[in-house]
């Protein structure tokens, strides 16, 4: 049944229906590594519980008891947890005691079994890594508690020497988890930085610093999917540099950065948060009005050539005036898709060029584009 479930499912239903920001991977992690603890301890537990009904492997004390009641501990925690990730910390807890709990309970019903001890190390390095090192520390000591206070009254205690090595080898896991939980939080810290390094890299202008065409239509694409399902309206706004090789030409490329750099911040500016804007090419950008009719985009565009024409980019030595013509293509009714809305404002702006340039112009003005 398992293998032919698809995995995407599968895991939805082990982890619940939890989304994780790129900046709370390492979260991800710790919720993901107690889900799992949980069912594994669950399904080991269940396979001592199934050992002693088939006779297998006889336990026949008490603890045979205690291990139906971690079992059903150990489920009734992941259920709580599964899709709740700010339950974590107070959940993860709470599988620590019921654990230590079903240790002990180990250490002292089944004198017969001279490996239990192995449980309480078993147990350490997930603390350090669940709950970070103060909660491991804290384990360890309590851990050592346990033992000491409990070997004198257990039916077949353990030597001074098996003790002594428990509790030198408790510390060395300790230190051992203590370094390696550091390190790993700090790995993953430093993963997470450059991860967003190299998407702000690859999704914006380094002259600009507003999106690059590639992550602008990608965005773009997805706020049209989203406004395609709740049927609000969307439109572009294309904005092309007026005469800007004469600015190159007359003043150098240097000046002609500075004017781009200028005219972004002005786009950037004058635009609403939810707004998307930009560089498609050059001297070339587009903002994309997520749920903005006709006239409001329209509206939006002759602010933004107005600020262009105010913001007077300032090139050293002097102050040049810019102007910018643009295209506005809105979309209401029909869906359209961005490489056709995109091709509507960039008509849009041709027009307003052969205009006279420094004005706006909509699609649905052109000859034969029709309202
Ligand atoms: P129009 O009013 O018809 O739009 O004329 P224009 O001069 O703005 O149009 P055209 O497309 O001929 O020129 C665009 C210029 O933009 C040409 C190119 O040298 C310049 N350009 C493109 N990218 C950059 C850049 O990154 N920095 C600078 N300084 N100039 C750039
Ligand atoms: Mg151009
Ligand atoms: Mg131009």
């Amino acid at each position: 049944m398992f293998a032919r479930m698809p995995s995407d499912t599968l895991r939805r239903w082990i982890f619940g229906d939890v989304s994780f920001a790129a900046r709370e991977e390492y979260d991800e992690f710790r919720y993901k590594f107690l889900i799992v603890l949980m069912l594994s301890g669950a399904a080991f537990t269940l396979l001592f519980v199934l050992g002693e009904y088939a006779r297998v492997n006889r336990i026949q004390t008490p603890h045979f008891y205690t291990m139906h009641g971690f079992t059903v501990c150990a489920l009734l925690l992941w259920a709580l947890l599964r899709g709740r990730k700010h339950w974590f910390k107070p959940l993860a807890w709470a599988y620590e005691a019921v654990c230590l709990v079903e240790y002990t309970s180990s250490l002292w019903l089944v004198p017969a079994d001279e490996l239990r001890l192995q449980w309480f190390f078993v147990n350490v390095p997930g603390v350090f890594l669940l709950l970070g090192q103060r909660a491991g520390w804290a384990i360890v000591a309590l851990t050592v508690a346990i033992l000491g206070m409990s070997n004198p009254y257990m039916a077949a205690p353990y030597s001074a020497n098996a003790m002594a090595t428990a509790v030198v080898s408790l510390v060395y896991l300790g230190v051992f988890f203590h370094v390696f939980g550091a390190r790993s939080i700090s790995y993953f810290n430093r993963m997470r930085e450059s991860n967003q390094q190299l998407e702000k890299i690859a999704s914006h202008d380094a002259l600009t610093g507003v999106l690059n065409g590639r992550a602008y239509y990608a965005q773009c694409d997805h706020l049209i999917e989203l406004a395609r399902r709740s049927r609000q309206p969307y439109a572009v706004l294309f904005v092309d540099l007026d005469h800007f090789k004469a600015v190159n030409d007359q003043h150098g490329h240097a000046a002609g950065d500075a004017v781009l750099r200028a005219v972004a911040a002005c786009l950037s500016g004058s635009i609403r948060r939810s707004d998307r804007l930009g560089r498609i090419g050059g001297e070339e950008f587009s903002v994309f009005l997520p749920n903005t009719g006709r006239a409001g985009a329209l509206q939006l565009a002759e602010t933004v050539r107005r600020a262009v024409e105010d913001c007077q980019p300032d090139i050293g030595h002097r102050r040049l005036r810019i102007t910018a013509s643009m295209g506005v293509a809105a979309c209401e009714a029909q869906p359209l898709d961005m490489t056709a809305i995109q091709q509507q404002a960039d008509q849009a702006m041709y027009v307003a060029k052969s205009l006279g340039r420094n004005r706006v112009s909509a699609f649905d003005e052109l000859p034969g584009a029709g309202r």
